[in-house]
């Protein structure tokens, strides 16, 4: 069991809610890392707590690699948390599906690097087809991670997409400028006070958005969850590490439970 959770500071989450966001990655952030990637789900209370963030704060979004039909699959019923797949060239909100239509360009080299992969990696090898990108999973083999980065270089210089090494994976996808900062930085611009929580390389970019954002001004709030296979990178790029989903949970909960019991007016004299 974690301990308490550690010291976030919410209170402008609080004072003004309407005007501030939460984001937040989803696998191994709202959900344990399991070895197979399509049986992750949401740790039990995520649903809830987002829900619930969602009817005080301006912004409740989850960004995720995964498609967005992934993501609906595993927090259903959640019309105004907004869902963000492919790092943002697939968004569901308000339960209107946008698909950057750049994006749709690449839609064929995906599918034919997708049909390839099944047919080249070896066994152990998961292929995992995710509409506008295809991800190559070798968590059951991990001493093939030089042959499966080598393979996906190969196939990235003969369609033009890009390889994006993760955590036992190596995805295709395609060259276009999305990231998680982007979608931050989008997020951002429309809100006062913004956090993200993610445990991974592909979050990075999120919390280099969040550090851009701070310095024009934004209340920022960059939270790490910790786990045994966290990059190095992490703990330097986030102002709180929590520990893994269970403490991401409980941070989120905190920030719930300060908006239900309207802690927000308790804090005139407190520090920013
Ligand atoms: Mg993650």
């Amino acid at each position: 069991m974690s301990g308490p959770p550690p010291p976030v500071d919410w209170s402008a989450w609080w004072e003004r809610p309407g005007r501030s966001g939460v984001l937040t990655d989803f696998d191994g952030t709202l959900s344990a890392i399991v070895e197979d990637p399509s049986r992750a789900v949401a740790l039990p209370g995520v649903s809830a707590v987002l829900a619930s963030l969602a009817t005080s704060l301006g912004m409740v979004a989850v960004v995720s690699g995964r498609p967005v039909a992934y993501l609906g699959d595993r927090l259903p019923g959640l019309p105004t948390v907004a869902l963000f797949g492919l790092y943002g060239l697939e968004s569901l909100r308000d339960g209107r599906l946008e698909v950057a239509p750049a994006a749709l360009a690449w839609q064929e080299a995906v599918s034919s690097t997708a049909r390839r992969a099944a047919a080249e990696v070896p066994a152990g090898v998961e292929v995992e087809r995710k509409g506008l990108a295809v991800a190559l999973h070798f968590r059951r083999r991990p001493e093939l991670a030089g042959l499966v980065a080598a393979w996906a270089a190969e196939a990235a210089a003969g369609t033009g997409l890009l390889a994006q090494p993760g955590r036992f994976s190596v995805e295709l996808l395609p060259p276009l400028r999305a990231d998680k900062g982007t979608v931050v930085e989008d997020a951002a611009a429309g809100l006062d006070a913004v956090c993200f929580i993610g445990d991974d390389t592909g979050d990075l970019p999120a919390f280099a958005a969040l550090a851009k954002a701070r310095r024009e001004g934004k209340t920022t709030l960059a939270i790490g969850a910790s786990s045994a296979e966290q990059p190095q990178a992490l703990a330097g790029a986030v102002d709180v590490m929590v520990e893994g989903p269970e403490g991401a949970l409980a941070v989120l909960r905190e920030l719930a439970d300060g908006l239900a019991g309207g802690r927000g007016g308790r804090s005139a004299g407190a520090p920013a």
